[in-house]
């Protein structure tokens, strides 16, 4: 299992570290056919800039800030280009979006949201997955191929949780 936290706090992202982010992201569009356009790539970049997540307007505004005018439609494109390439996620419960952290393969990412920082850590965990999927099966329902979101408490609010008490 991968465990890998997106977290506002630790944006630490040096300007070297988000280029070869998005020249790794350029080759795996490549390799699948698809184009990562001008447009995406800033939209990723921007999103790197921030830690690696972000609300749809705050990237919003980002564009605004470097090309004046730019209409909501154009992030939520490049966002929706950028989740099915598996180069980013949607987090539903903080309606906030992921920079993916996994092999840029198809995965199945559990997304814990930590309900006291509200970092996103991206499990991996098919087993998880599988078992979901079958429930819903025989509830009669279907299954829509997405992440899977958990509340819980990160690890790294664990000791502050103790002390605490
Ligand atoms: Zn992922
Ligand atoms: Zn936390």
């Amino acid at each position: 299992m991968q465990m890998v936290t997106s977290r506002k706090s630790s944006a630490k992202t040096t300007a070297s570290a988000i280029a070869s982010r998005l020249e790794a992201a350029h080759a795996h569009c490549r390799a699948r056919g698809s184009r990562l356009t001008t447009q995406r790539k800033e939209i990723l970049e921007l999103l790197l800039l921030r830690g690696g997540s972000a609300k749809a307007y705050d990237l919003q505004d980002d564009m605004r800030a470097r090309h004046g005018r730019v209409a909501p439609s154009t992030v939520y494109r490049a966002l929706e280009f950028l989740m099915a390439q598996h180069l980013v996620h949607r987090v539903d419960a903080l309606n906030t979006f992921i920079v993916c952290n996994a092999d840029h393969v198809a995965h199945h990412p559990l997304l814990l949201v930590c309900s006291n920082c509200e970092a996103v850590t991206e499990l991996q965990d098919d087993a998880i997955y599988k078992t979901v999927q079958s429930t819903l099966r025989h509830a009669g329902a279907s299954f829509v191929e997405s992440e899977i979101e958990v509340k819980g408490i990160c690890g790294k609010c664990q000791p502050q949780q103790r002390e605490a008490r």
